[in-house]
């Protein structure tokens, strides 16, 4: 299933990560990877299964996020909740 999400907003963080397409990432959505780490960087989540993550993500080959890594996404993600989390 395709990503129907419009991610405007998440779309341009999305689009300056790189390249990456490696195991359960593979053509997933960068975008819902990002608001999935943004979530669990919010509450600091600490037992993360990412291969189950990533496997949970709709496929995307959308635009700006096409091809980008799910795996920087989510990370990056991560990090701006825990950043906000402080705020
Ligand atoms: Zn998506």
């Amino acid at each position: 299933m395709a990503c129907k999400k419009t991610h405007t907003a998440i779309d341009v963080i999305v689009k300056d990560l790189p390249i990456g397409q490696e195991g359960s990432g593979r053509h997933r959505c960068a975008s819902c990877a990002y608001e999935i780490g943004y979530e669990n960087g919010l509450v600091k989540a600490e037992n993360i299964n990412l291969e189950s993550i990533l496997d949970s993500l709709e496929d995307s080959q959308k635009g700006a996020r096409r091809h980008r890594s799910p795996h920087a996404a989510y990370s990056l993600g991560y990090y701006n909740g825990v950043i906000e989390s402080y705020k």
